[in-house]
């Protein structure tokens, strides 16, 4: 009994087709990720990546299959409930309200929590992390820079108590010193026991720091595995390290 329940997968997606009208823009879908796991979707724009992660927070309505998170079905759950149980998307773009300050921002991420000594103790956590929050955090998070809004969306999603991490492409439009620090932060809350699925462009930096990868390509899933393997892929190389 005991075996069988730890082995549950986090997050288990099965056969998931979604279409925009009649366009099927993800087809026969099965990824799963485990406890613990940092795991990579890598592909080329309009794959159907942030389409995958969106079927999986209940934002774009499945046409066909299922999605499991820690052994429960998703389908029909608002969004709160599944934040409230630990599954916490940090959507491309960012989703940071620029007329906010950084501080209400970061107070926005725990808005299904109530124990108010464990959000004052997130906060500082986060703001130990991101010294750059910290010293702005009376400003309005439009007047940081790109980097900066990406750490302040991921510093509100630590302000909910993820279990499971969506990510979608955080390194989106930044500077190479800033991808690099996002890096640095997606290994921090990895190695703090968040389980993380990881949507990026840079597929590099991404299978460097996952333990598996799966490549979308056209909707489908083409190839999946150990991430050490695919980053020595001949198609991969090719088609994503552009070597
Ligand atoms: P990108 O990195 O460019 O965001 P992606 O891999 O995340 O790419 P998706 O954004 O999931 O890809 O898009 C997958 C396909 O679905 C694309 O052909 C896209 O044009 C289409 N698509 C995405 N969103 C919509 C929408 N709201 N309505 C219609 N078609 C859409």
């Amino acid at each position: 009994m005991t075996e069988a329940r730890t082995s549950t997968p986090m997050l288990e997606v099965r056969g998931m087709d979604v279409a925009y009208g009649g366009i099927r823009a993800v087809r026969q879908l099965n990824l799963h990720v485990n406890r613990g796991e940092l795991v990579s979707l890598i592909g080329a724009n309009g794959a159907g990546k942030s389409t995958t992660l969106r079927a999986i927070c209940g934002l774009v309505p499945l046409a066909a299959g299922s999605i499991h998170y820690q052994g429960k079905s998703l389908a029909g759950q608002p969004v709160h409930a599944m934040v409230r149980q630990g599954l916490v998307m940090v959507p491309e773009g960012r989703g940071i309200f620029p007329q906010l300050t950084i501080e209400e921002n970061l107070h926005m991420g725990a808005y299904t929590r109530h124990d108010k000594v464990g959000i004052v103790d997130d906060l500082d956590k986060v703001y130990e992390r991101f010294p750059r929050l910290a010293e702005r955090r009376k400003q309005t998070a439009g007047t940081l820079s790109g980097g900066e809004q990406q750490m302040l969306a991921m510093g509100r999603a630590i302000l909910a108590q993820p279990q499971l991490l969506l990510l979608d492409e955080p390194t989106m439009g930044l500077a190479p010193i800033m991808v690099d620090k996002i890096f640095e932060v997606i290994q921090d809350i990895s190695s703090q026991g968040v389980t993380i699925l990881l949507i990026e462009q840079n597929a590099r930096l991404a299978l460097e720091v996952s333990q598996r990868g799966y490549v979308l390509e056209s909707g489908e899933l083409t190839l999946q595995g150990p991430a050490k393997d695919l980053l020595h892929d001949a198609k991969v190389r090719a088609a994503y390290l552009g070597e």
